[in-house]
């Protein structure tokens, strides 16, 4: 972890925070699959704004462990996007196919 990484400062993350759980809730809390969250993380685990688990962007500083599983999430930076409902039953669709095999 990098010291020089600055999270936004606590006013912003709370109003991040608190835009982040209306529209998790708003989109009926869905969560992604296995798969699709360690697509994510594994993104966020080559970029800069990471710094442990958390994102510095200004307009984050979310534990990307917590924002990462949330259907209704997108990287500031646009780096993944937000899951559609026919993204996520897809594959919800595959991951119980290749576990019936
Ligand atoms: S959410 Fe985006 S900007 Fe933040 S650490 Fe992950 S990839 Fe980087």
């Amino acid at each position: 972890m990098s010291e020089d990484k600055k999270l936004p400062d606590k006013g912003q993350m709370v109003m991040n925070f608190i835009k982040a759980v209306a529209k998790h809730v708003a989109d009926g809390m869905r969560k992604l699959t296995l798969d699709q969250y360690v697509e994510r993380l594994n993104v966020c685990n080559t970029c800069d704004l990471r710094s442990g688990n958390r994102c510095t962007h200004p307009d984050c500083g979310c534990y990307l462990d917590k924002k990462a599983w949330w259907a209704s999430e997108e990287c500031p930076l646009k780096k993944w996007c937000i899951i559609t409902y026919s993204e996520l039953n897809l594959d919800k669709k595959k991951e119980a196919s290749n576990g019936s095999n």
